[in-house]
């Protein structure tokens, strides 16, 4: 039997499921948050673009937004949900703990991880100087001799944009065979200097100075960016059959972020769009009242 009744679960303390808890448990709803730790959010070192946050960590956001949470009336466990069920109105959720929750409407806020291959030192410098994300850190990257690294075409089209709006002097390195010639010709006509190789190394001490390649070549650069795809937590959804987005990967949702089931909400990076904290934020809020309407009697 499930250990409590709740009107709402949330699943993962992303800044969309710390918003959608706020305004749920304003509404005097009874809330319940579970996350493991970790995630992309308290990866983040400096949350520039998010309103009112000068100087502010991703960690910081969402620790003070758990205790806000919490300030309100919203149960918190740190604890990983490994299977979601549907029981005819209800949702029951089951945990790594062992524990049963049951509620008629569920948030997902789980985000994604990082797929990177394994070069040594990127611990040193990820989220310094080698970043993920060109909406979150490209700015950092402003007039400074940047290395691009990736596998697919749309790293071709990252170094083209990213020569528009914050540096030129660019060297992007793919795997042999991986770039089609009328593409190679784009980037000769930007300037953008282009290597076959695969990085083994970065280097430096304090500071990022360059990139080993594995055939041994070292590349000087200051930053990195790193153009590769990332996993969505989702694996404890497999008993729902969701439908996905084309991609086959993304929760396909509609305007309110409701799932192609009833009741099932998605936030943040699980759904299509792009990955930012202000709007899974947005989003939180936005679905944290759509819900409390459907619970309203009137
Ligand atoms: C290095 C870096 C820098 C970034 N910089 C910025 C920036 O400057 N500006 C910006 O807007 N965005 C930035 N982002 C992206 C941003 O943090 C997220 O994409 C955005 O906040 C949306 O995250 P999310 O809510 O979907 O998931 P996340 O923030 O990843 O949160 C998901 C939460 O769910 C939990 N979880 C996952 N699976 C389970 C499970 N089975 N059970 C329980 N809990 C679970 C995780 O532990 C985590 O706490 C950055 C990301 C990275 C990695």
């Amino acid at each position: 039997m499930p250990e409590q009744d709740y009107d709402c679960i949330i699943i993962g303390a992303g800044p969309g499921g710390l918003q959608a808890a706020i305004h749920l448990a304003r509404f005097n709803r009874r809330v319940i948050l579970i996350d493991q730790g970790g995630g992309r959010t308290r990866h983040a070192l400096h949350l520039e673009n998010y309103l009112g946050l000068i100087a502010g960590s991703g960690k910081a956001l969402v620790d003070t937004g758990i205790k806000q949470i919490q300030s309100f009336g919203v149960t918190f466990r740190h604890d990983q949900v490994s299977s979601v069920q549907r029981d005819h109105d209800f949702f029951v959720v089951g945990t790594g703990k062992g524990a049963d929750y049951r509620a008629p409407y569920l948030i997902l806020s789980t985000g994604g991880a990082e797929n990177l291959p394994r070069i040594m030192g990127m611990n040193r410098f990820f989220g310094r100087s080698i970043f993920t994300c060109v909406d979150c850190d490209g700015y950092h990257t402003t007039g400074k001799k940047l290395v691009i690294l990736g596998r697919s075409l749309q790293t071709v089209r990252l170094a083209l944009a990213m020569k528009q709006m914050f540096t030129p002097n660019i060297t992007l390195v793919m795997p042999a065979g991986r770039l089609p010639d009328d593409h190679a010709e784009l980037l000769a006509e930007d300037e953008i200097r282009f290597i076959e190789g695969e990085a083994e190394e970065f280097l430096g001490d304090g500071e990022l100075t360059g990139v080993k390649l594995t055939d041994g070549r070292q590349l000087s650069c200051q930053v990195v960016m790193l153009s590769y795809s990332y996993i969505l937590n989702d694996s404890f959804l497999t008993e729902l059959s969701l439908q996905r987005e084309a991609d086959g990967k993304k929760l396909a949702t509609d305007h309110n972020c409701e799932t192609s089931t009833k009741n099932l909400f998605a936030l943040g990076a699980l759904r299509a769009g792009n990955a930012q904290a202000i709007i899974a934020a947005g989003q939180g809020a936005m679905v944290g009242i759509e819900i409390n309407q459907r619970l309203l009697e009137l």
